[in-house]
């Protein structure tokens, strides 16, 4: 399709691929009535650009809170997720609730976490109108390439790999992957109080810990977050537990963030698992579980609740 500036809701399956969705994400935020301070934070293994905008003119020192999305290239809908909470920010409709937010906290967003994926994604599916773009260009699942347990201890059930092949490859070392260093080098230079790294599918809100069954210390704190998050969802109600409850994992950007950093770090599953036994068309194609057809109606149902994420961080709610 065309470059979509300026179009309120381009989605990620209309993009034509990795350029149109920067060349429709910078004008967004060139265009914002807020301060927005775009950057690029690194480079992706084939070179493509990552990056953030930073909205408000709070204090930069005050915690702000950060939105992620595609980190697995293929989840459009956690892209389209993140786009509209970014759009909700910049929309004159809510000028009064984002500037009282932004004065307090400033927020973040980093849209492709895996932009060459992201790009494969919409070759392949151009092409074979299926999709398998979880990884990054080296074939390493990014949220499993984090400094956090990243050989996990005693043999514990945990879903990363050392083998290539693999949907959950590890990789060679933690943050061996450029786009896993960009992540780091963002947060460690940006003051954060809370993170929703969103993904799709599975209607899930999760919270710390990944790697074990055990309660991390702010667990009450942070189920009560998300239990507001869900309070807030108009149509389906999410599950919300520990990411552990939903799936195990090792070298998960979210313990990194909370054990390293201290950052409230949760996790939004957008959508139901989009696998249908009925439709074989779903079968063999990533691309279809992690984009049910319904999303529409998904992005919808969490847009109060990712605000409320940022008041919450910004100090407007408990
Ligand atoms: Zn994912």
């Amino acid at each position: 399709m065309a470059t979509t500036a300026g179009a309120a809701k381009a989605r990620f399956k209309n993009f034509s691929g990795y350029k149109d969705f920067e060349d429709h994400f910078l004008a967004l935020c060139e265009n914002a009535k807020v301060p927005a301070e775009i950057s690029k934070i690194g480079e992706s293994v084939e070179g493509r650009a990552i990056w953030t905008v930073s909205l408000g003119d709070a204090d930069p020192s005050a915690p702000g809170v950060l939105y992620s999305s595609l980190t697995h290239g293929h989840e459009f809908v956690a892209g389209d997720m993140c786009l509209d909470v970014l759009r909700w920010f910049l929309s004159p409709e809510n000028r009064d609730a984002s500037i009282e937010m932004l004065s307090r906290a400033r927020a973040h967003f980093l849209p492709v976490a895996n932009p060459d994926a992201n790009e494969r994604a919409h070759r392949e599916l151009r092409k074979y109108g299926v999709s398998f773009a979880r990884k990054n260009a080296n074939g390493v699942d990014l949220n499993r390439n984090f400094p956090a347990h990243f050989y996990p201890e005693g043999g514990s059930p945990v879903m990363a790999s050392n083998l290539p092949f693999t949907l959950v490859y590890r990789g060679e070392g933690p943050l061996s992957e450029p786009e896993s260093r960009a992540f780091r080098d963002f947060v460690e230079k940006t003051p954060l109080r809370a993170s929703l790294a969103i993904h799709s599918p599975g209607r899930f809100i999760g919270y710390p810990f990944c790697h074990t069954n055990a309660p991390c210390p702010h667990s009450k704190e942070m189920r009560a977050i998300a239990d507001a998050m869900r309070a807030r969802q108009p149509f389906f109600k999410y599950r919300v537990g520990s990411e552990f409850t939903y799936l195990p994992t090792s070298g998960d950007l979210d313990d990194w963030l909370y054990e390293e950093h201290g950052i409230f770090a949760f996790l939004l599953e957008v959508g139901k698992l989009g696998l249908r036994f009925e439709d074989p068309a779903t079968w063999l194609n990533m691309y279809a579980w992690c984009n049910a057809p319904e999303a529409e109606k998904e992005i919808a149902n969490n847009l109060d609740a990712c605000v409320y994420f940022a008041r919450w961080a910004a100090g407007l709610e408990k």
